[in-house]
């Protein structure tokens, strides 16, 4: 796809019809397939032939037609050669690092991160494979530099950091990577639509379809888009670490994904819309908020530069409530008094979801990570959600902070 319109692109693929007719993709359940002609099993192993190039499929934890047709939609999506999907965004992450570090290689990666990506390049990978991180401020072009080694296989960082909501300067990052010879990998988890990686330098994009593709709080799953190169060696029979690890996307979990593909960016749109009406009203309060579409942002200019301007600045924002205690009082406060929203992790939700990072979501971090991050123990991080009215949902949102002393 050479567009640069992914809604146009989508659009497009959608137009194709299911086993039947279907205006819906058929969902293939099959384990294994039918090797028709049997003279082609040892090319399909070898990776000589595959489903799109004279061969076929070939068993269910490889390619699987109901995933890879989501594949080729997400690819469509964040406008790279090829996708495949995982059962879970923690998969899609780990097989990318599996993939590119043998023992003893390093990485770089920004310092805030989703807690469990934290804990795999602080903890596992250096105890389970030698591969160790070197962790720095992403948005210092010059830490970055200093932090690459000869031995640096990958560049990771998230478009917008969880908790934090920094924006990577993709661009900058890229030209760094790529000067190192070395790929730029983006999770792109909190702002699919709105920020486009692969558009911008980046080689692998990943995401956590659990949370906005999804968007409905009831399913896990997780995506790697790349070349086809890169995916092809995701996948590959002996060596893939997508094939080898098993982290494998049900067919059924494929095709209830790509139901919600068509309203991604409505659904976008509206929890953007959300979001930076809530922000705007809790600045003027003067409620310590932070969401990059607020002028005072620090990375708002960034992200002005380098989003799609349809989709808005992001569905999270952040505020300070001072202390864990304050945190805990006000979210019990909007959760059981105002029916504002749920206390749960996660996002991309069509109501709010609220945690305290610190306790919760970073909990993998020791305090001074924390602190190096700058995610203090008050901070409340909200998904916004888009049901109920602004007014309803600001009247809540302001009784509960002057409950607690907050407004
Ligand atoms: N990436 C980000 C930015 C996340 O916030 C999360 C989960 O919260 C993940 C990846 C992991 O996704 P999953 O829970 O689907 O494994």
């Amino acid at each position: 796809m050479d567009s640069s319109n992914p809604v146009e692109d989508l659009a497009r693929l959608r137009h194709e019809f299911g086993e039947h007719g279907g205006v819906n993709m058929s969902i293939e359940a099959s384990s294994t397939f039918t090797v028709v002609d049997p003279a082609t099993m040892p090319d399909i192993f070898a990776g000589r032939k595959g489903p799109d190039s004279g061969g076929c499929y070939l068993y269910g934890r490889h390619f699987n037609p109901t995933v890879y047709n989501l594949g080729r939609q997400l690819a469509a999506l964040e406008g790279t050669e090829a996708a495949y999907c995982s059962a879970s965004g923690m998969g899609a992450i780990s097989a990318v690092i599996l993939a590119l570090c043998n023992a003893g290689d390093h990485v770089v990666a920004s310092h805030t991160i989703y807690g469990g990506t934290w804990a795999l390049l602080h903890d596992f990978m250096p105890a389970k494979t030698g591969v160790k991180t070197t962790f720095v401020d992403s948005n210092n072009v010059a830490a970055v530099k200093a932090a690459i080694t000869d031995k640096t296989r990958l560049l990771y960082v998230e478009s917008q950091s969880n908790p934090t909501l920094r924006v990577a300067d993709i661009p900058a990052l890229a030209a760094i990577a790529h000067e190192a010879g070395i790929p730029l990998v983006v999770d792109n988890t909190f702002t699919p639509l709105v920020l486009s990686p692969a558009h911008l330098g980046a080689d692998i994009v990943v995401h956590s379809l659990t949370k906005f593709i999804g968007g409905a709080s009831d399913l896990i799953g997780g995506a790697v888009c790349a070349s086809a190169d890169f995916i092809a060696s995701l996948m590959d029979l002996h060596t893939g670490p997508l094939m080898i690890l098993g982290p494998t996307m049900d067919p059924t979990v494929a095709a209830s994904v790509a139901q919600r593909i068509p309203h991604l960016p409505l659904r976008m749109k509206a929890h953007g819309d959300r979001s930076l009406a809530l922000a705007e009203r809790l600045a003027a309060l003067g409620v310590s908020v932070s969401y990059p579409g607020l002028p005072a942002h620090p990375d708002h200019k960034l992200l002005e530069r380098l989003r799609h301007p349809d989709f808005g600045h992001g569905g999270l924002l952040t505020l300070d409530a001072g202390d864990e205690d304050t945190a805990m009082a006000l979210m019990n406060t909007l959760q059981n008094g105002h029916q504002f929203g749920f206390v749960a992790v996660s996002l991309g939700y069509f109501d709010t979801l609220m945690s305290c990072s610190a306790t919760s979501t970073s909990s993998e971090m020791p305090d001074d990570a924390l602190q190096e991050a700058a995610i203090q123990p008050g901070l409340v991080r909200m998904a916004v959600g888009y049901t109920g009215t602004l007014e309803q949902r600001w009247g809540q949102l302001k009784a509960a902070l002057e409950a607690t002393g907050l407004a």
